[in-house]
């Protein structure tokens, strides 16, 4: 079986995996079966608790992610789990990961576990030379899966890219439905921009939410004080009548 990952899911894996080198981190792989082929388009991250050399994934999320797949009408499900192995390289998997596997490839045959060691990406910025592997398990030893980067209908690009450009001049999406949108239509660089620009305007929102929290810090300042004057001069005249 091949295994073929949509860029945004790497670009995501990529992020996920870098920001976090004290510990591991992990997640969902989503994807599809086409043709014995296995196209993982997506990633989640949900919350996990985890060391330097071990990441449990909350259980529950799982369901969670399964319902908003079903919920959104997609043709995608959960197709494997992915974790990182900071500083420890990816080629290997430890009795722990196969033990999970089993239970990944008990759920669904054709699930894969992938495994990334962030830190030599971390070092020199390179994805191409990015140390990930994607593992099965065959009677409880695992073996490594070829996988590639897919470049899938570039028309299809185009056109949701297209439509979706159209949709945010018209301000029929919000930040967050363009970031939704993202992950599922975009592949392209250009678009990668976009999705940059999109975090931009969050950070814009930020400042924003805090200016507005200095406002109301000013707010409250200037409200207790005058307050306090109140009371003051409220005693006094109370004491001036008795
Ligand atoms: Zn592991």
């Amino acid at each position: 079986m091949k295994v073929k990952i949509s860029p945004i899911a790497l670009i995501k894996i990529i992020d996920a995996a870098s920001r976090r080198l004290d510990r591991e981190v992990g997640g969902f792989l989503i994807g599809r079966v086409d043709n014995d082929c296995l196209n993982i388009v997506d990633i989640e991250v949900p919350r996990s608790k985890g060391s330097k050399t071990h990441v449990e994934i909350d259980p529950l999320a799982m369901a969670a992610v399964a319902e908003k797949l079903e919920k959104r009408g997609m043709k995608e499900s959960i197709v494997g789990w992915w974790h990182s192995h900071p500083g420890f390289g990816a080629n290997f998997m430890s009795n722990t990961d196969i033990s999970t596997q089993k239970v990944y490839q008990s759920l669904f045959n054709k699930a894969v576990a992938l495994v990334i060691d962030p830190t030599s990406y971390v070092n020199k910025k390179d994805p191409r030379k990015i140390d990930l592997k994607i593992y099965r398990v065959i009677e409880d030893r695992y073996e490594e899966t070829d996988w590639d980067v897919a470049v899938e209908d570039t028309w299809k690009i185009v056109e949701d890219g297209v439509k979706l450009i159209s949709e945010i001049r018209e301000e029929q999406v919000g930040v967050k439905d363009f970031l939704e949108k993202m992950s599922s239509a975009m592949k392209l660089k250009e678009e990668i921009s976009q999705l940059r620009k999109a975090v931009e305007n969050l950070s814009l929102i930020k400042v924003d939410f805090m200016q507005l929290q200095a406002n109301v810090e000013l707010f409250m300042m200037y409200s207790t004080l005058i307050f306090l004057l109140l009371f003051v001069f409220s005693i006094l005249i109370f004491l001036r009548f008795i």
